[in-house]
């Protein structure tokens, strides 16, 4: 119950603080409006009794004017109260979305990046994302909503009351079922929500599958559509029909619910008209009598709905304060000499594994890469030279061991400040559907260089293509948008390239830079490749071993562990797993 109570405050203060006033005024214009339909009822009853008594009496249709005008008048005001708080929520909602699409996605891109391999993350992210941007916000919706119920709801009861309090007692009765049922399968439904998670993102994976542009390709290739329809259908199924037999329990269980309160309404109109009859209450009275049940019966029914929504609340609101609160594990405040390496890094008995894999991917490794080196690194697929560009970069946290960046250790340094020493061009490095020149701007967001731009593209053998697209930097590129330009993949290669040389950093790793090259761009490339490196502390990962020959020093992985080390000449003299690799490939070319 406390920590229901604290995360109902805590979504409360997040509305509070998107938008203090909309919030306010929204609230205050929907409490207002509650004490409308009860001076409604009032009006009501006076000018039925005016009809049925002074005027009909005097046949004068004047003295019935006054309360007719006041009760177009109050009418009038609700309708337009009604109106102001329809617009004064919709912009409270709205900026509340944008603040809440604001934390989410501050979140998202600033979590660690290990938690994208943990599908429990994903989970937690999937129900964040279904919630956040209106939970919080409902919960206030209902704690207005149940304001105003109980208030209409007192003022209309009091009335009951000042004719007899049997009314007043059914009223209350009646509703008690209804209730019951709607606290009882929130909480079944949200257990199956929450159970629902992975199915529905499976869901979700299989009709982007069929709809998005990447597997489109392999899908009309192989004829994967029946294959993948199948799979969706079974799985949109599953779900869906196990809830709606969770839905169809809940209507059947309504319908009694119903049938009670029926029974209660023939009740009391008996009653209100028996003793009208009997001449105990005016033609007046009963008319707002008859009519105050009736709204009392819609006042207790949204109360007691406002209270299951606040339980349903209680119950979802979790999911999004628990994404919300995730606290990154790579953290630090030291600071960090902006864009200078002044002697080394420092690798010493590093281990990492991945999360739900006990096997250690990288595995006790320690070695020194000196400013200005160029570290060759080579091994076959799977020996943990992806892994450990990351732990160098520090996207991912190491199990043990240290890394030192000119003697601190990086777990003492600002992890944003420390990233920003490095500039690499991932294996599968992203294809932005913007502009040429904004693809390769991407790199260093913060200049906006434009000399650089042209001699980065320039180096990655790429400005004359760019040049000669319709609108040359300012094209476009990718193939989700009008007017936009497709590339190769190798093009794409090119830019990526680019987009790291762009960036101003004293570290630059290349990750199978040339896998889609053309045997004249890599030539071209790796030729000048000291020119284009300009003297920066880099590392290539390579399988051309024709061009990793080049580095200075050479570093062979075997399964997670540095298996050998020294330059070209070093490593072919001692004939073990490089001389076997590099043979092996140079023998291919000798034909
Ligand atoms: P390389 O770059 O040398 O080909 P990687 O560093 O990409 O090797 O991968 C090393 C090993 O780590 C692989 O065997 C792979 O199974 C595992 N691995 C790579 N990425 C992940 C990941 N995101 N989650 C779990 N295991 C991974």
């Amino acid at each position: 119950m406390k920590e229901k109570y604290n995360l109902f405050r805590k979504s409360l203060k997040l509305v509070w603080e998107s938008t203090p006033g909309w919030t306010a005024a929204n609230t205050v214009v929907s409490v207002l409006r509650s004490i409308f339909p009860f001076l409604l009822l009032l009006l009501l009853k006076k000018v039925i009794d005016v009809i049925t008594s002074e005027a009909s009496a005097s046949g004068n249709i004047t003295t019935i004017l006054i309360p007719v005008a006041a009760l177009a008048l109050v009418w009038f005001i609700d309708e337009a109260l009604a109106d102001a708080a329809g617009f004064f929520s919709s912009k409270q909602a709205m900026k509340f979305e944008d603040h809440m699409y604001d934390l989410l996605h501050t979140k998202a891109s600033e979590t660690d990046l290990l938690n994208f391999e943990d599908p429990e993350y994903y989970d937690c992210l999937s129900r964040a994302k279904r919630e956040a941007t209106w939970r919080p916000n409902n919960i206030l919706h209902n704690l207005v909503s149940l304001s105003r119920s109980l208030l209409s709801l007192l003022l209309i009861t009091g009335l009951i009351l000042s004719f007899h309090w049997l009314p007043a007692v059914i009223l209350i009765l009646a509703n008690i079922p209804g209730i019951w049922l709607r606290l009882h399968y929130a909480g079944v439904l949200y257990d199956f929500k929450r159970e629902q998670t992975t199915e529905s993102r499976k869901a979700a994976y299989y009709n982007w599958l069929l709809t998005g542009d990447r597997p489109a390709r392999e899908m009309r290739l192989f004829g994967l559509g029946k294959y993948f329809k199948s799979l969706f259908r079974e799985s949109f199924l599953r779900q869906k029909e196990e809830e709606l037999d969770i839905l169809r329990k809940r209507v059947f269980i309504g319908l009694v619910s119903d049938l009670i309160k029926a029974s209660a309404i023939l009740v009391i109109v008996l009653f209100i008209a028996s003793e009208t009859i009997n001449g105990t209450i005016s033609l007046g009275s009963m008319a707002m009598f008859l009519l105050a049940f009736r709204q009392g019966m819609i006042y207790l029914k949204e109360l007691l709905g406002s209270v299951a929504d606040l339980y349903e609340d209680g119950l979802f609101i979790g999911d999004t304060f628990e994404f919300l609160d995730l606290q990154p594990v790579i953290s630090g405040s030291g600071n960090v000499n902006p864009a200078t390496l002044v002697k080394k890094i420092e690798v010493e008995n590093l281990s990492f594994s991945y999360p739900g894999n006990g096997k250690k991917i990288i595995d006790n490794i320690s070695f020194t890469l000196n400013k200005g080196e160029v570290l060759g690194i080579v091994g076959h697929n799977g020996a943990g030279k992806s892994t450990l560009v990351r732990l160098l970069a520090r996207l991912y946290e190491a199990d043990s061991g240290t890394i030192k960046y000119d003697g601190e250790d990086i777990r003492k340094l600002d992890p944003d400040e420390y990233r920003k020493q490095f500039s690499i061009v991932f294996q599968d490095f992203m294809l932005y559907n913007l502009s040429a020149g904004e693809n390769i701007k991407l790199g260093w967001i913060d200049a906006n260089d434009t000399g650089r731009m042209n001699s980065s593209a320039m180096k990655a053998g790429i400005h004359d293509l760019i040049k000669g697209l319709p609108a040359g930097y300012d094209t476009r590129i990718g193939n989700l948008f009008d007017d936009s330009r497709e590339l190769s993949w190798g093009e794409w290669q090119k830019i990526a390239i680019a987009r790291a040389l762009y960036r101003v950093s004293p570290v630059l790793i290349l990750d199978e830079p040339s896998s889609s090259l053309d045997a004249d761009t890599e030539y071209e490339i790796f030729s000048r490749f000291r020119e284009i490196v300009k003297e920066r502390t880099t590392i290539l990962i390579s399988h051309r071993l024709n061009y990793i020959s080049l580095a200075d020093r050479i570093i062979v992985m075997e399964n997670g562990r540095i298996a050998e080390t020294g330059s070209h000449s070093d490593l072919m003299k001692i004939k073990g797993l490089y001389h076997s690799m590099f043979t092996k490939q140079a023998s291919r070319f000798e034909l």
